[in-house]
């Protein structure tokens, strides 16, 4: 099965409107996707309405942004009813808070020399509650200051750089409830990503199996192979199902494309398992 269970459209950080990424993942060949947003379902019906017409399996998906021992790290949920008021509610709080956040990145900004920071990020971002880091990077490097996103990050906007702000996502123990309590099942992403080891690591996998989280995404455009083994033997380890995920976010800026991550190891069970 070719799915892929991670990525994103216009509504939060993703350069195609939901539309056509159904559609770009039907031509790359993809039989099941899920469209997991930043703190957002609004894709979602329009994604679904495509897909059904295109006869691709479509899974509602949604990434929450969470505070753990001082990094952001994020939770999918896969196969959520995208109604249920717990799950509404909580990434209503959720993204409520970022357009202060986005404030405070520009006034940083500024600081360095950097101005009017807020206004151009706005408008690379077509959804007005869903300002993201991705959307200031993208403006830098249209204005002529950096090369490419990767740099922009590198330089301003990750932790210890200029741009970087502190900010209170949600916990752990929210994301997975809210997750759950809408019939999904949660997924640690690209959990390489983070910069947690030992002790931190594992306490986030027991946090987040405590919690009532399921699965982790073994395969992502976002890790090494050698990354893949270790997560594969996460799982292998705590018992817990296993997701492939591009998180594709468009052609320009993501190294994987819809649908051509490496396939899972053959001993882990995935998890669209559960969700066909
Ligand atoms: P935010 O949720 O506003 O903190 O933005 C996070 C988003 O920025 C991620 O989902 C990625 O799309 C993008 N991002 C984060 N770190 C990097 C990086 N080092 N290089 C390129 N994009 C990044
Ligand atoms: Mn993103
Ligand atoms: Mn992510
Ligand atoms: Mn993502």
């Amino acid at each position: 099965m070719n799915a892929d269970l991670h990525c994103h459209s216009t509504i939060s950080d993703g350069w195609l409107d939901p539309e056509a990424v159904v559609r770009r993942a039907v031509a790359n060949g993809v039989e099941m996707l899920a469209l997991t947003d930043h703190d957002e379902l609004g894709g979602l019906d329009a994604a679904a309405r495509v897909a059904a017409e295109l006869g691709l399996r479509f899974v509602n998906g949604v990434e929450i942004s969470v505070s753990f021992a001082g990094e952001t790290i994020h939770i999918v949920g896969l196969g959520v009813d995208h109604h249920h008021p717990v799950l509404v509610q909580g990434l209503r709080q959720v993204r409520s808070g970022r357009d202060e956040r986005a404030h405070r990145i520009s006034a940083a900004l500024e600081k360095v020399g950097i101005r009017d920071a807020f206004e151009g990020a706005r408008r690379f971002a077509r959804n007005p509650d869903l300002v993201s880091r991705a959307h200031f990077a993208r403006h830098m490097v249209a204005s002529g200051l950096m090369p490419d996103v990767r740099t922009v990050f590198d330089h301003y906007l990750v932790r210890g750089k200029p741009g970087f702000v502190e900010h209170e996502w949600a916990s752990l123990e929210d994301a997975v409830g809210w997750i759950r309590d809408a019939g999904g099942i949660a997924v640690v992403a690209h959990p390489a990503r983070y910069r947690l080891s030992g002790a931190d690591l594992e306490l986030l996998f027991d946090r987040f199996v405590a919690a009532g989280g399921e699965a982790v995404e073994v395969v992502s455009g976002a890790h090494t192979e050698d990354e893949m083994r270790k997560f594969a033997n996460v799982a292998r380890r705590r018992g817990l199902l296993a997701s492939r995920a591009s998180d594709f976010h468009g052609e320009e800026e993501s190294p994987v494309d819809l649908g051509r991550c490496n396939p899972l190891p053959s001993d882990l069970t995935p998890v669209w398992s559960r969700l066909l």
